[in-house]
């Protein structure tokens, strides 16, 4: 089994398009959602959902006023400020102490510092996560709740199921749509992936983003590619990505042009490689032909599929 993660520096790169037509051309896949905070995998793939469970993503301490005797010690110990003076009545004070929700961060100091065990740490309901049913493997996805943090636990969840679906199911390979970035999420999305695809658009920032992307991945020793997504919109620029990434030792998995295609498969909620042979189509073809020789558990028979499509 391998997992390969594509991610790119910022949103709006063409990384889940890119995506979509991989899982197309891969078929027994398990692909994961795994950006997060703007999941949108599921808007190409019309996923059926199978599985729906809240995801609990930490604790928040919380107070009970019946048994707060205001000593004020749980104030005192807490780093970050959460406590205030102001909670409700109880008949024998006036004011209890209260937790505020958003500065708390669960580290549950209170809970041994309160003399009256008026103290407990709740669990928080971060999102939801999803199992569903997409024509090319199941789809493991996610929708955090609003204002929520832990994406990066969020995203370590959804690949512990993704590849224990992929064991149970005897699916060779797991495909990652990564979130943008070089933050949490992202860690938790490359950290022991088998090889990252980095789609990139041949800008100045494109190239920044990219030198960013490609150190992290370094730092966490998962080999990467190139994709140069809208290649022709500036040549030299693509020609530029290309040559760094070689110095760095990347492999160069090719260019996607500009094509208007994409977004008219995008609009019908196709990947473009089932809609199209126009210029974005066969280079996406040709661009998992290169992935799939450094993901060496696709199948001949996968590999001839491959032939035959781009044929
Ligand atoms: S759990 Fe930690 S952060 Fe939250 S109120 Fe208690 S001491 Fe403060
Ligand atoms: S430490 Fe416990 S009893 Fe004291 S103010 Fe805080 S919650 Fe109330």
């Amino acid at each position: 089994m391998k997992e390969l993660v594509v991610i790119s520096g910022k949103g709006g790169t063409g990384k889940t398009s890119i995506v979509a037509s991989l899982a197309s051309l891969a078929r027994r896949v398990v692909l994961a959602d795994c950006d997060v905070d703007a999941a949108d995998l599921h808007l190409v793939l019309q996923p059926e959902i199978g599985h729906r469970e809240d995801f609990i993503g930490g604790s928040k301490a919380q107070i009970d006023p019946a048994r707060c005797r205001a000593c004020g010690q749980c104030a005192k110990w807490c780093r970050f400020d959460a406590v205030s003076a102001d909670g409700p009545e109880n008949g024998s004070h006036l004011t209890t102490c209260r937790i505020d929700p958003l500065a708390c961060e669960g580290c549950g100091v209170c809970v041994d510092y309160c003399p009256w065990r008026a103290i407990e740490l709740q669990p928080v309901v971060c999102g939801q996560w999803f199992v569903s049913r997409t024509r090319f493997g199941p789809l493991v996805h996610a929708q955090l709740a609003i204002a929520s943090e832990n994406s990066g636990k969020l995203v370590t969840h959804l690949r512990r199921t993704a590849r224990r679906l992929a064991e149970e199911r005897h699916l060779e390979i797991i495909l990652c749509d990564g979130p943008p970035g070089i933050g949490c999420p992202v860690i938790a999305s490359l950290t022991g992936a088998d090889l990252a695809l980095f789609v990139a658009e041949p800008t100045i920032s494109g190239l920044h983003d990219l030198r960013r992307l490609a150190e992290l991945a370094k730092r966490l020793q998962v080999p990467g590619m190139l994709a140069v997504n809208k290649a022709d919109v500036n040549p030299d620029l693509t020609v530029e990505l290309e040559q760094w990434a070689r110095q760095q030792g990347l492999l160069i998995a090719g260019r996607v042009p500009y094509d208007a295609a994409v977004t008219r498969a995008q609009v019908a909620g196709q990947p473009v490689v089932e809609v199209s042979d126009g210029p974005a189509a066969s280079a996406i073809r040709a661009l998992w032909t290169e992935v799939a020789t450094r993901l060496p558990t696709v199948t001949p028979a996968a590999m001839r599929g491959l032939i035959h499509l781009a044929g």
